[in-house]
């Protein structure tokens, strides 16, 4: 805790305030950045939860697009279908971890 100036007259307020109390001058750009973190968050969880749903959707559809075809010996559509279900289940866990990592 200490003293600074205002920028805007001078005189001396104490740096827990956020406005001089001579003139009201806003001291710190704390307001505005407590104004753009949650919209930052907002951002980053709505992106993960698109690649979530996109995983899961993937995840879903190559599934069944293998158990459709499955019956049908070394088809190149089993073979797509897999892949696209790992692939979307590697997605689905990749934007679960990186939800959990982001919120510590
Ligand atoms: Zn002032």
């Amino acid at each position: 805790m200490g003293v600074i100036y205002c920028g805007n007259c001078e005189g001396k307020v104490s740096d827990i305030l956020d406005r001089c109390p001579h003139c009201c001058h806003p001291m710190t750009d704390q307001g505005s950045a407590d104004l753009d973190r949650p919209v930052r968050i907002e951002l980053t969880s709505k992106s993960i939860k698109l690649v979530t749903v996109t995983g899961a959707i993937m995840a879903v559809a190559g599934a069944a697009v293998a158990a459709a075809n499955w019956h049908i010996d070394g088809s190149e559509k089993t073979k797509i279908g897999v892949v696209v279900a790992v692939a979307g289940v590697v997605v689905f866990l990749g934007a679960r971890i990186s939800a959990w990592w982001g919120h510590g």
